[in-house]
């Protein structure tokens, strides 16, 4: 939509095909509905460092239209941002509809034509040069072609990789894509118990075999079928490779702050309180808020029903070490359904990022997912859309 709506604006005749009946099915998801539109990120080099090894081609594009453009194309059409925190940045009315109205609309002033239920079958190229696409076995010519198919997470949106396999087939290389962002699948019922709770502030230290690899600190949420949020799902790429070693389990330790004496008087202070009282009626002053009772069965040698008076030290260092240490472990990462995007997709190198402009077909542009560009979550995926799609619109 960017893409079209900016070659549009530059007084070009554009048509826009999409597959669906309607445009913009995952924009209109993002960000839980609420669309993470962009990162406010202000210096130039930490942004582009979010983007991997990408950072250096990424230079022109950004130059053209960066973070601060996203600000001025959408706050300039009525639609105001918000900056939260980590630097996300949102509309103002939280709401991924008022986005997609945003670009439709500048579809319609461009004068786009947009046709929908259009299933683009077949690409066909000759000599370098793109010749028409193929659409009900019908040829649709043109003098230039922007490809912005997407990736391959959440396929029910309609990326479901057509563009990968259409640019291995023109002679590109196209990295095997495999789910990113993603959340992953544990075997621990106890977490499956509390899917909708969030743990804030824990730190996770991550093993293979007992050796510890990588320890991340920040907030986690249990899953119906495993964990998730920003942290989990921004480390699924390491993750991958651990699994690739050997069996990854997971201690999180839910009280970081607190060192084990701390934690123990915290115990301690609990248990005078209510000194009669069995340890599952004391549970919810310990554990961490929203776990209920769900980690009790986790302290294999102390009863629930243990009155908390006969509680000796060593069954209170259990506790401690249960709460510092709260055992997973990991089966694999989630599919394609609940990835934020893909990774792997068209070697950047053979695109001229200064235009988006294929290096092996002079009329071929290729944007946003389709892209070999790893980055996390927080915008950076949608920023990279606005940008890549803004060039390749702005040369095409
Ligand atoms: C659940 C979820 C939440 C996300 N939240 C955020 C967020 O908050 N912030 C952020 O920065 N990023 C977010 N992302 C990532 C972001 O949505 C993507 O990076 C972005 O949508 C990619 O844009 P795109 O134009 O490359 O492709 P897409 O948005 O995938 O669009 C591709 C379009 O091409 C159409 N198409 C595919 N094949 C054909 C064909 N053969 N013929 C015709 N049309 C076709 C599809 O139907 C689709 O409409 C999220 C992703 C998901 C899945």
């Amino acid at each position: 939509m960017m893409a079209a709506g900016r070659a549009a604006e530059r007084g070009k005749s554009v048509l826009l095909l999409e597959k669906n009946p309607d445009l913009g099915a995952k924009l209109k998801i993002t960000g839980g509905g609420r669309c993470n539109i962009t990162n406010a990120e202000e210096d130039e080099q930490k942004l582009l460092g979010h983007y991997g090894k990408a950072k250096s081609a990424l230079h022109s594009p950004f130059s053209q239209f960066g973070v601060k453009d996203t600000f001025s194309f959408f706050e300039s059409r009525d639609l105001p941002l918000v900056v939260q925190r980590y630097s996300r940045v949102f509309p103002k009315t939280e709401r991924a509809v008022d986005v997609f109205r945003v670009l439709e609309k500048y579809l319609k002033q461009g004068g786009v034509e947009v046709r929908t239920n259009m299933s683009v079958k077949k690409i066909k190229a000759e000599n370098g040069h793109i010749n028409a696409v193929v659409v009900d076995d019908k040829e649709i010519v043109a003098s230039s072609f922007i490809l912005a198919t997407g990736g391959k997470s959440h396929p029910e949106t309609g990326s479901t990789g057509d563009g990968f396999l259409w640019l291995s087939l023109l002679g590109h290389t196209v990295k095997e894509p495999t789910p990113a962002i993603v959340p992953v699948a544990v075997r621990d019922e106890w977490i499956k118990k509390l899917a909708g709770v969030s743990l804030p502030a824990v730190r996770i230290s991550f093993f293979i075999e007992k050796k510890r690899k990588f320890i991340l600190k920040g907030d986690i949420a249990c899953t119906h079928f495993g964990l998730s949020g920003p942290l989990i799902m921004n480390s699924a790429g390491n993750v991958a490779d651990l699994l690739h070693e050997g069996m990854v389990t997971v201690e999180i330790d839910a009280y970081p702050q607190k060192d084990i004496g701390s934690l123990d008087k915290l115990i301690v202070s609990v248990f005078d309180m209510h000194k009669n009282k069995s340890l599952k009626s004391v549970w919810n002053d310990i554990a961490p808020i929203g776990t209920g009772r769900a980690l009790l069965p986790l302290l294999k040698d102390i009863a629930s029903d243990t009155r908390v008076n006969s509680i000796t030290k060593e069954q209170r260092r259990q506790i401690v070490d249960l709460l510092k240490a709260l055992p997973v472990t990991i089966t694999g990462l989630m599919g394609y359904d609940r990835a934020v995007v893909s990774d792997g997709g068209l070697l950047l190198e053979e695109v001229d990022t200064r235009t988006m402009c294929s290096r092996k077909y002079a009329n071929l542009y290729i944007t946003g997912d389709l892209l070999h560009i790893n980055r996390p979550s927080g915008g950076y995926s949608l920023q990279l859309c606005w940008t890549t799609g803004y060039v390749a619109g702005n040369n095409a």
